[in-house]
């Protein structure tokens, strides 16, 4: 089937459904400039994600600041939504979908004007301290003397997003589960589908009778389990012809 006929029948699952949920992964922000990080073209292809790995960090803070500052401020810090984001925001400011679930860390949606959104593994726009937990936003944070100390306590900041070994953060985990147990509609965007936990969270969905959309350029562990409609192509053409495709067949 072409891919302007599934778009059709997409749109027409979200137009008759109850409660969409969307959730994201690492893919929705490629077009931003923000690459994934498994792929050919992923972070670990550079970087050895060691330095990610909570016990690495409290052991070598600077060492480990040095490369979060470097990715995910100097360079990821730069990134804009994109029309995959803005399509996400409209649809939700219109009442055609109710939540996104994320496990993206680059505030792209909120920047976007994203209302309901779960950060699955938190965000790196808060910093927290790892002695009193006062959270600071990174833009306050002065990042040319690394590691950043708390104002208040001079105890270690850590971006406010999970590392290796850290547990998902609460109330992100038993809403984005709880999301996936009440869609009746299920749209995934850009996600491999192989960062556990994370990634069973659509098979709930499924296993409720959700009706799974997956955007992709490339078919991924759901595609050919839990998919019903594969959206073959970049997040943001197929999100921005989705949207038209809502728009339209709404107005018939
Ligand atoms: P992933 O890196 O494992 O996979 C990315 C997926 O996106 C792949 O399936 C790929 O085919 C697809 N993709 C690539 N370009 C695309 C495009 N233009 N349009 C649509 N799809 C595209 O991503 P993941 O499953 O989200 O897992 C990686 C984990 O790493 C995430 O859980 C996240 O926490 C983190 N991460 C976040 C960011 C970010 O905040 N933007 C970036 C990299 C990694």
């Amino acid at each position: 089937m072409s891919t302007s006929s599934l778009t059709e029948i997409a749109a027409n699952l979200i137009l008759n459904a109850n409660h969409v949920t969307a959730f994201t992964g690492a893919g929705i922000s490629v077009e931003s400039g923000i690459p994934p990080f498994r792929g050919k073209d992923g972070l670990w292809n550079k970087y050895d994600p060691g330095f990610l790995d909570i016990s690495y960090f409290l052991h070598h803070p600077e060492d480990s600041w040095k490369l979060i500052k470097e990715i995910f401020y100097d360079y990821f810090g730069k990134a804009n939504p994109n029309g995959a984001h803005h399509a996400l925001a409209e649809m939700e400011a219109k009442g055609y979908i109710k939540a996104i679930i994320t496990q993206n860390i680059d505030n792209l949606h909120q920047m976007a004007g994203s209302k309901e959104v779960y950060e699955y593994h938190g965000s790196s726009k808060q910093l927290v301290c790892l002695n009193c937990s006062k959270i600071y936003s990174a833009d306050e944070i002065d990042m040319t003397k690394l590691p950043p100390l708390c104002k208040e306590c001079k105890g270690l900041l850590k971006p406010d997003f999970i590392f290796f070994g850290e547990a998902i953060p609460e109330p992100a985990n038993s809403k984005s589960f709880h999301e996936a147990e009440i869609a009746d509609v299920f749209l995934i965007i850009g996600s491999t589908g192989e960062v556990a936990p994370a990634s069973g969270i659509p098979y709930i969905a499924k296993e409720r009778g959700a009706k799974i959309i997956e955007v992709n350029i490339e078919p991924s562990s759901y595609t050919n389990s839990i998919t019903d409609v594969f959206l073959n192509g970049k997040a943001v053409s197929i999100m921005e012809k989705l949207y038209k495709n809502v728009i339209a067949i709404n107005e018939i």
